[in-house]
Protein backbone atom coordinates (compact mmCIF):
# COMPACT_ATOMS: atom_id res chain seq x y z
CA UNK A 1 0.00 0.00 0.00
CA UNK A 2 1.63 3.79 -0.90
CA UNK A 3 0.31 6.94 0.51
CA UNK A 4 -2.54 8.49 -1.53
CA UNK A 5 -4.71 11.31 -1.15
CA UNK A 6 -7.47 9.48 0.77
CA UNK A 7 -4.98 8.72 3.50
CA UNK A 8 -3.46 12.20 3.76
CA UNK A 9 -6.55 13.94 4.25
CA UNK A 10 -7.43 13.35 7.55
CA UNK A 11 -4.09 15.14 8.93
CA UNK A 12 -4.81 18.30 7.87
CA UNK A 13 -8.08 20.86 8.19
CA UNK A 14 -8.66 24.67 6.84
CA UNK A 15 -6.80 27.72 6.44
CA UNK A 16 -3.54 28.96 4.28
CA UNK A 17 -1.66 25.98 5.13
CA UNK A 18 -4.89 23.35 5.29
CA UNK A 19 -5.86 20.45 2.43
CA UNK A 20 -6.25 22.77 -0.15
CA UNK A 21 -2.72 23.86 0.47
CA UNK A 22 -1.75 20.60 0.33
CA UNK A 23 -3.34 19.42 -2.97
CA UNK A 24 -2.06 22.47 -5.16
CA UNK A 25 1.29 21.27 -3.36
CA UNK A 26 0.61 17.60 -4.44
CA UNK A 27 -0.73 19.06 -8.18
CA UNK A 28 2.56 21.56 -8.13
CA UNK A 29 4.95 18.71 -7.96
CA UNK A 30 3.64 16.00 -10.28
CA UNK A 31 3.50 19.19 -13.19
CA UNK A 32 7.59 19.77 -12.08
CA UNK A 33 7.97 16.07 -12.33
CA UNK A 34 6.96 15.08 -15.63
CA UNK A 35 10.01 16.74 -16.54
CA UNK A 36 12.71 15.50 -14.52
CA UNK A 37 14.20 11.95 -13.77
CA UNK A 38 12.76 11.01 -10.53
CA UNK A 39 11.13 8.86 -8.56
CA UNK A 40 7.03 9.11 -8.32
CA UNK A 41 6.08 7.50 -5.19
CA UNK A 42 8.50 9.51 -3.74
CA UNK A 43 7.05 12.80 -4.90
CA UNK A 44 3.86 12.17 -4.06
CA UNK A 45 4.22 11.08 -0.72
CA UNK A 46 6.27 13.74 0.44
CA UNK A 47 3.71 16.49 -1.35
CA UNK A 48 1.05 14.84 0.83
CA UNK A 49 2.43 14.77 3.88
CA UNK A 50 5.31 17.53 3.64
CA UNK A 51 2.82 19.71 6.36
CA UNK A 52 1.25 17.35 8.87
CA UNK A 53 2.95 19.16 11.26
CA UNK A 54 2.32 22.50 10.24
CA UNK A 55 -0.17 23.44 12.30
CA UNK A 56 2.12 23.22 15.49
CA UNK A 57 4.21 26.34 14.02
CA UNK A 58 1.29 28.25 15.48
CA UNK A 59 1.64 26.86 18.65
CA UNK A 60 4.83 27.87 19.29
CA UNK A 61 7.47 29.65 16.45
CA UNK A 62 10.68 28.43 17.70
CA UNK A 63 9.46 24.77 16.81
CA UNK A 64 9.98 23.54 13.44
CA UNK A 65 7.28 21.62 11.39
CA UNK A 66 9.20 20.05 8.75
CA UNK A 67 11.74 18.55 11.25
CA UNK A 68 8.85 17.64 13.41
CA UNK A 69 7.08 16.17 10.00
CA UNK A 70 9.87 14.45 9.22
CA UNK A 71 10.13 12.58 12.49
CA UNK A 72 6.13 11.76 12.09
CA UNK A 73 6.54 11.02 8.24
CA UNK A 74 9.12 8.35 9.22
CA UNK A 75 6.77 6.76 11.74
CA UNK A 76 3.95 6.33 9.47
CA UNK A 77 6.10 4.96 6.38
CA UNK A 78 6.36 1.51 8.58
CA UNK A 79 2.60 0.86 7.53
CA UNK A 80 3.53 1.17 3.31
CA UNK A 81 5.33 -0.79 1.28
CA UNK A 82 8.15 1.58 0.33
CA UNK A 83 11.85 0.56 -0.17
CA UNK A 84 14.19 2.14 2.77
CA UNK A 85 15.91 4.17 -0.13
CA UNK A 86 12.03 5.62 -0.99
CA UNK A 87 11.52 6.02 2.80
CA UNK A 88 14.49 8.22 3.75
CA UNK A 89 14.16 10.08 0.45
CA UNK A 90 10.38 10.77 1.91
CA UNK A 91 11.50 11.78 4.88
CA UNK A 92 14.57 13.72 3.73
CA UNK A 93 12.21 15.82 1.64
CA UNK A 94 9.91 16.53 4.04
CA UNK A 95 12.84 17.83 6.45
CA UNK A 96 14.26 20.08 4.10
CA UNK A 97 11.29 21.51 2.20
CA UNK A 98 10.94 24.74 4.62
CA UNK A 99 12.97 27.23 2.58
CA UNK A 100 13.67 29.26 5.14
CA UNK A 101 16.41 27.08 6.62
CA UNK A 102 18.07 27.77 3.26
CA UNK A 103 19.27 23.83 2.98
CA UNK A 104 19.66 23.00 -1.07
CA UNK A 105 18.52 19.72 -1.51
CA UNK A 106 20.50 16.97 -2.51
CA UNK A 107 17.96 14.65 -3.98
CA UNK A 108 15.76 15.46 -7.30
CA UNK A 109 12.24 14.86 -5.44
CA UNK A 110 13.14 16.87 -2.35
CA UNK A 111 14.06 19.60 -5.22
CA UNK A 112 10.81 19.15 -6.80
CA UNK A 113 8.35 19.44 -3.28
CA UNK A 114 10.23 22.56 -2.56
CA UNK A 115 9.43 24.37 -5.10
CA UNK A 116 5.88 22.35 -5.34
CA UNK A 117 5.83 24.22 -2.02
CA UNK A 118 6.95 27.66 -2.59
CA UNK A 119 5.15 27.68 -5.73
CA UNK A 120 2.13 28.26 -3.48
CA UNK A 121 3.44 31.17 -1.88
CA UNK A 122 3.55 33.09 -5.50
CA UNK A 123 0.77 34.74 -7.62
CA UNK A 124 -3.16 34.58 -7.25
CA UNK A 125 -2.14 31.99 -5.01
CA UNK A 126 -0.93 33.34 -2.15
CA UNK A 127 -2.68 36.84 -2.69
CA UNK A 128 -5.42 34.76 -1.41
CA UNK A 129 -3.56 33.24 1.27
CA UNK A 130 -2.29 36.56 2.59
CA UNK A 131 -5.45 37.88 2.72
CA UNK A 132 -7.31 35.05 4.63
CA UNK A 133 -4.27 35.36 7.09
CA UNK A 134 -4.52 39.10 7.67
CA UNK A 135 -8.23 38.44 8.01
CA UNK A 136 -8.28 35.60 10.77
CA UNK A 137 -5.96 38.16 12.40
CA UNK A 138 -7.62 41.32 12.00
CA UNK A 139 -4.54 42.60 10.40
CA UNK A 140 -4.33 46.28 8.42
CA UNK A 141 -4.56 46.05 4.38
CA UNK A 142 -2.43 48.97 3.87
CA UNK A 143 -1.26 52.23 5.95
CA UNK A 144 1.37 54.23 4.24
CA UNK A 145 2.36 55.59 7.36
CA UNK A 146 3.89 51.98 8.23
CA UNK A 147 6.62 51.20 6.49
CA UNK A 148 7.98 47.42 5.70
CA UNK A 149 10.48 45.64 8.12
CA UNK A 150 13.30 44.87 6.17
CA UNK A 151 13.51 41.94 7.95
CA UNK A 152 10.79 39.43 8.28
CA UNK A 153 10.86 37.45 11.57
CA UNK A 154 7.89 35.02 11.42
CA UNK A 155 4.01 35.19 11.44
CA UNK A 156 3.91 37.27 14.72
CA UNK A 157 5.65 39.75 13.41
CA UNK A 158 3.72 41.11 10.08
CA UNK A 159 3.06 45.11 10.00
CA UNK A 160 0.41 45.03 7.02
CA UNK A 161 -1.22 42.80 4.42
CA UNK A 162 0.19 44.77 1.57
CA UNK A 163 3.63 45.50 3.54
CA UNK A 164 3.73 41.48 3.92
CA UNK A 165 4.38 41.30 -0.36
CA UNK A 166 7.53 43.39 0.54
CA UNK A 167 8.64 41.61 3.78
CA UNK A 168 8.36 37.95 2.49
CA UNK A 169 6.88 37.11 -1.02
CA UNK A 170 8.85 39.24 -3.13
CA UNK A 171 11.88 37.86 -1.50
CA UNK A 172 11.06 34.59 -3.40
CA UNK A 173 12.89 35.17 -6.00
CA UNK A 174 11.97 33.15 -9.42
CA UNK A 175 15.44 32.25 -9.97
CA UNK A 176 16.08 30.39 -6.78
CA UNK A 177 14.11 27.85 -7.66
CA UNK A 178 15.70 24.24 -7.99
CA UNK A 179 14.21 22.78 -11.50
CA UNK A 180 13.56 24.18 -15.42
CA UNK A 181 9.53 24.02 -14.63
CA UNK A 182 9.60 25.34 -11.35
CA UNK A 183 11.37 28.40 -12.38
CA UNK A 184 9.35 29.07 -15.58
CA UNK A 185 6.31 28.63 -13.24
CA UNK A 186 7.52 30.50 -10.54
CA UNK A 187 8.07 33.67 -13.21
CA UNK A 188 4.71 34.21 -14.64
CA UNK A 189 3.54 33.86 -10.69
CA UNK A 190 5.97 36.36 -9.31
CA UNK A 191 5.14 38.76 -11.88
CA UNK A 192 1.63 38.27 -11.67
CA UNK A 193 1.95 39.32 -8.06
CA UNK A 194 4.29 42.64 -8.95
CA UNK A 195 1.06 43.59 -10.99
CA UNK A 196 -1.34 43.16 -8.58
CA UNK A 197 1.27 45.26 -6.36
CA UNK A 198 0.94 47.78 -8.99
CA UNK A 199 -2.35 48.50 -9.80
CA UNK A 200 -3.22 48.14 -5.92
CA UNK A 201 -1.79 50.89 -5.16
CA UNK A 202 -2.19 53.04 -7.99
CA UNK A 203 -6.02 52.25 -6.93
CA UNK A 204 -5.20 53.43 -3.34
CA UNK A 205 -3.37 56.64 -4.44
CA UNK A 206 -6.41 57.53 -7.11
CA UNK A 207 -4.05 57.07 -10.03
CA UNK A 208 -6.53 55.11 -11.64
FE1 LIG B 1 3.61 23.54 2.55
Amino acid sequence: MKIDIDYAKKFYGNGAHGWDHIQRVYSNALRIAENENCDLEIVMASALLHDIERYRDNEDITLDHAELGAQRAEKLLDDFNYNLNQKENIVYSIRVHRYSKGIIPKTIEAAILQDADRLDALGATIISRLFYNAGKRKGIIHDPSIPPRAEYKGAADITTAINHFYEKILKIKPETFNTVKGKELAYSRYEFTEKFLEQFLKEYNCEI
